[in-house]
């Protein structure tokens, strides 16, 4: 392409197509078992063109092996892409489990939009709400998937009622379950009024066939349970564009990702409903459209385990115009050029090469070792730089001392790396001094690692040892002397000149707040 206009159509046709998102969940609610689902439903139907009763279940194994073996190292990756129709679908991971930590956090400053995804049985467990609040901060519209519809669980409007209660995000259901949790029969589909009838798909392992039954049909093979429902549905709100994209209603879809009921509606909303890359804030918070030159976001930096490769991968949300490999584009931070001669795609089809990438996209650049997350790299041609990362609320503390204090030299260096990187925040006291630093960091596999690189990349073994505060609440230098006279609080600096008061739990924040009421105690709310 050489004329400048045909560029910057094709950018914005390319970033169109695009669905960026993240699976926010509780550990368990089934989210590997859906990723797994939608990509095996994008592929099928991308082959089939759509989807007619069973798929031909041999070449549907090998895709499940496939994707089996890709979610070996889904672990270590950032995204899955996949085409979906006339769509590019980027599926990015939020790391869970015992390894949720910043990153968790993190990569919801590269989606434009969330799939909640509940247990049909337990409803809104504690980590989902955590990166829930990430998603209202952000702005992140959200996209409520009930999942485990095939065992018994909650009343579906038990479910609903839960979310406006709790979160105060009204659902409006886009179908409706006929029969309760455990007794599932089929989907109220709200947009036809018809009733959408499954064949399980016995351990996912090909897609469900679906058949549409008439409200008429469905009455007289349904009687009592899809009366129920019809009357139920009737009770409910109409999905609303405006207020969806606003964070404050949320489109709710019922099904099982494990015997993949419902998962291709998801894709089809995703695609329909959710919003595509838009223009994307800078510093000064004017949107710094798709068009432009090439932008991106890092959002995430990862560090091998190994010491003898110190492969460092940033990835990279592209924001704006059109990423070509081989570039050297302009690190914001420092000014400094960065040559993009080893971009990877993250997983999926192609996994060793991109060469190409559009707003959206996420980039995995290697050699990354000056990048950290929160980072802008931009074309030469067109200098922008995107708000930083913010640093999300530690819940977990730990003293990190060098084990041999003649290495106090390559400890400090690396203490200060790993601050820089936000693999750790670093908090500071007189009380320890310099040599016992505070490490503080959102899941304790943080400090497994900071350990890890400490003694391997910067030769400073360490110990650590856990404090037992939960909770950190900026205050003021001038409420020090206040807080230092009460037991159990500790005072302590960030590098950031954030002075932070440690407490072990909400009942002693409350207990020191009541009786001292003029005491700035303010949350560091995630995502802030
Ligand atoms: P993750 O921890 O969120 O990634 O959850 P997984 O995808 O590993 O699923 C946790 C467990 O729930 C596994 O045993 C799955 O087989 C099961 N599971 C996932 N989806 C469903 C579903 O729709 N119905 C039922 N009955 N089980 C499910």
């Amino acid at each position: 392409m050489t004329a400048g206009g045909t560029v910057a159509n094709s950018v914005a046709g390319e970033a169109g197509r695009r669905r960026t998102f993240a699976v926010i969940s509780h550990p368990d609610a089934g989210k590997s078992t859906l990723t797994e689902a939608l990509a095996l439903h994008a592929r099928v139907i991308g082959e089939a063109g759509a989807v007619h009763g069973k798929a031909g279940r041999k070449s549907v194994v090998s895709d499940w092996m496939e994707m089996e073996q890709a979610r070996g190292i889904s672990i270590t990756s950032a995204a899955l892409q996949f085409e979906y129709g006339d769509h590019v679908i980027n599926l990015l991971d939020t790391p869970g489990h015992a390894d949720f930590s910043e990153d968790t956090y993190r990569v919801l400053a590269a989606v434009d939009c969330a799939v909640m995804l509940l247990d049909a049985a337990k409803g809104l467990e504690p980590q989902t709400l955590k990166l829930f609040d990430v998603c209202r901060h952000r702005g992140i519209p959200v996209i409520t998937f009930i999942n485990k519809w095939d065992r018994p669980g909650l009343h579906a409007l038990d479910l609903c009622d839960q979310l406006e209660e709790r979160i105060g995000l009204r659902a409006t259901p886009l179908n409706w379950p006929v029969g309760e949790a455990g007794h599932f029969t089929g989907l109220l589909d709200r947009r036809s009024g018809d009733m959408m009838t499954f064949e399980r798909a016995p351990g996912g392992a090909r897609i469900s066939a679906e058949h549409r039954l008439t409200p008429d049909e469905a009455a007289a093979a349904h009687g009592d349970e899809w009366q129920a429902a019809v009357e139920e549905a009737e009770l409910l709100d109409e999905y609303d564009e405006a207020s969806f994209l606003a964070g404050k209603t949320t489109p709710m879809l019922f099904g099982a990702a494990v015997s993949n009921i419902g998962v291709a509606r998801l894709l089809d909303v995703l695609v329909q409903l959710a919003p595509p890359p838009a223009a994307r804030p800078d510093v000064d918070g004017t949107p710094h459209d798709l068009d432009q030159p090439f932008s991106g976001l890092v959002f995430k930096v990862q560090a091998g385990m190994d010491k003898a490769h110190r492969d460092r991968v940033a990835f990279v949300r592209v924001c704006s115009g059109r990423f070509e490999r081989g570039s050297v584009v302009t690190h914001a931070a420092t000014g400094r050029p960065f040559a993009t001669k080893y971009a990877q795609a993250i997983f999926g089809r192609d996994r060793d090469t991109v060469d190409v990438a559009y707003p959206g996209d996420i980039v995995g650049l290697v050699n990354a070792s000056a990048l950290r997350p929160g980072d802008t790299l931009h074309a030469k041609e067109a200098s922008v730089e995107f708000p930083p990362m913010p640093s999300f609320a530690p819940e977990n503390f730990s003293v990190c001392r060098a084990r041999d204090t003649s290495k106090s030299k390559q400890f400090r260096k690396g203490i200060e790396q790993l601050a820089h990187e936000g693999v750790v925040q670093v908090l500071r006291s007189d009380l320890r001094g310099d040599a016992a630093p505070i490490l503080a960091a959102v899941g304790p596999l943080q400090f497994e690692v900071a350990a890890h690189r400490l003694e391997h990349e910067f030769g400073a073994a360490v110990t650590l040892e856990r404090l037992p505060y939960t909770l950190a609440r900026r205050t003021r230098a001038d409420d020090r002397a206040t807080l230092d006279a009460e037991h159990d609080v500790e005072v302590a600096n960030r590098g950031d000149g954030a002075v932070l008061a440690l407490f072990s739990d909400k009942w002693r924040l409350n207990s020191v707040q009541r009786r001292h009421p003029d005491l700035l105690l303010e949350p560091l709310v995630a995502g802030a």
